[in-house]
């Protein structure tokens, strides 16, 4: 059984921007603009977790593979994803907002 990939926008939950699905085939999982996630998935694009915490920012690191990934913890039961920064044409990550992040 196959679970069908949900590819849809969204709004963000931190700063309720909305947010548009990307186009370039990958799956978008945080807001491009304050680069919050929301902890709805087990696996990503699954949308299966019950959590729906609140997912923060909390570093950048670089992978050799896959480039840029975004570390981000949720706020309610404290897991910690790793999803790959959306460098795309439509409402890219906002790289100052990225740049910060490799400070911390
Ligand atoms: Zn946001
Ligand atoms: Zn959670």
């Amino acid at each position: 059984m196959t679970r069908a990939i949900q590819n849809t926008g969204f709004s963000c939950m931190k700063c309720g921007k909305e947010i548009l699905p990307l186009t370039n085939g990958s799956y978008r999982n945080h807001c491009p603009h304050c680069l919050s996630s929301r902890h709805v998935d087990n696996k990503p694009g699954d949308r299966s977790s019950q959590c729906k915490g609140l997912m923060k920012p909390i570093g950048l690191r670089f992978n050799s593979k896959k480039g840029y990934q975004v570390v981000h913890q949720c706020t309610r039961c404290g897991e910690i994803k790793v999803n790959k920064v959306a460098d795309c044409t439509v409402q890219p990550d906002d790289t100052n907002k990225l740049i910060l992040l490799q400070s911390l």
